[in-house]
């Protein structure tokens, strides 16, 4: 996705605009742990520089340690708690946006699928689109 983007937590107290700058392509995240976080099948990140990312609204944060051992700052509205980004201290300058909270989430369309082996059953991936069983190499 290119350009400014933006987007809003549900209850609208915390507003955001993503300039345009370097970014990675969404993806999506079939992993249990993401199925936990959003309460949902899968999530939707895409990396970004935190530096192109202005809030307006009052956030808070929560904390989790994640089986790789990097520590997640998770930053949400402080109202209504909806995820918006994560920071990672192993990721200087990066976060990751929970793609669901743009105001055009209908245009995110995820350029690869991670951790299909815990990817619900139900759910059929588009043909095309790399899926990767667990997650990439560093
Ligand atoms: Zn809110
Ligand atoms: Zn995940």
């Amino acid at each position: 996705m290119k350009g400014d983007l933006t987007g809003s937590c549900l209850c609208g107290a915390v507003r955001y605009t993503l300039r345009d700058g370097f970014r990675f392509r969404p993806y999506a995240c079939h992993c249990t742990d993401c199925q936990t976080r959003t309460g949902s099948a899968f999530s939707e990140h895409m990396l970004f520089a935190r530096q192109d990312l202005r809030i307006e609204g009052e956030l808070d944060s929560g904390l989790y340690n994640q089986p790789s051992g990097a520590v997640s700052t998770i930053w949400g509205c402080a109202r209504c708690k909806v995820r918006i980004f994560a920071e990672s201290d192993q990721r200087d300058g990066f976060a990751s946006l929970r793609c669901g909270t743009l105001d055009r989430s209908a245009e995110v369309v995820p350029a690869a699928h991670l951790w299909v082996s815990s990817k619900q059953a139900w759910l059929t991936l588009p043909d095309g689109v790399p899926a990767l069983s667990e997650q990439p190499r560093t």
